[in-house]
């Protein structure tokens, strides 16, 4: 079994469930008592965000390269970034290792793909949503992708940062986030990409109009997978 490198803290909200999914992967195929070889590093997430907000990518670049240096000169045999919005700077960081890192975009569109979906809602941060890093990664896939309607997108990003990445859950975003879901139902989208780690704390398949996309639980057990050499 590889040893898996999680940058994580991004929020540590879903750090959390990748540590518990990555494992739950690892005992549900190996059995008894087997759990995943991992190494964390887990960063101040006010210090990236305000890399973020000020546009400063170079920076949150900086940082997370020489978190993967790290979890690299530990042991790690695979680096795992736990957001979808900081994969921006994964041409910065690939700069600084030379073992692979498992790109969320790319998990995520192999599982659409699986699913037959040819057009998919795109729920994440203002960045992920709005920039091409992340959506022309998929187009390249050849899957449509659509996303919320300008405030929409400001109501779905600041769920992310105000409520979400500090832990809080609250059933009157989750109607928001419905009723966004369902929009982009009407508009032709066949499936939603919870594009965003913690989206999942919030919607689920149960309540989505939807078919779920939960890029979490994609990028984690893509991870466990490649760590056990599948
Ligand atoms: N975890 C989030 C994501 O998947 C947002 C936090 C961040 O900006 O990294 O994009």
């Amino acid at each position: 079994m590889k040893t898996i490198g999680l940058i994580g803290g991004m929020s540590w909200e879903s750090t959390v469930s990748y540590y518990q999914i990555i494992n739950e992967t690892v005992k549900n195929r190996l059995g008894g008592l087997h759990s995943a070889k991992l190494l964390m590093y887990s960063v101040d997430f006010a210090e990236i965000e305000e890399c973020q907000s000020s546009g400063d990518w170079d920076k949150s670049g900086e940082i997370l390269g020489a978190a993967a240096m790290v979890l690299q000169n530990a042991g790690a045999e695979l680096i795992v970034i736990c957001t979808n919005t900081m994969h921006k700077v994964v041409p910065a960081i690939e700069k600084t290792i030379s073992v692979p890192i498992i790109h969320i975009a790319d998990a995520t569109a192999d599982a659409l793909q699986s699913a037959g979906i040819k057009t998919a809602a795109l729920l994440g941060t203002k960045y992920t949503m709005t920039q091409d890093f992340y959506k022309e990664r998929l187009e390249k896939r050849g899957i449509s992708v659509l996303v919320p309607n300008g405030e929409d997108i400001e109501t779905v990003n600041r769920v992310i940062y105000e409520e979400l990445c500090r832990g809080v859950v609250s059933a009157a975003s989750r109607g928001e986030y419905v009723r966004i879901i369902g929009e982009l139902k009407q508009r032709g989208a066949e499936g939603v990409i919870l594009g965003c780690t913690e989206i999942g704390m919030l919607v689920n398949g149960e309540c989505s109009p939807l078919p779920v996309f939960d890029t979490t639980i994609i990028h984690a057990e893509r991870a466990a997978e490649f760590s056990m050499g599948e």
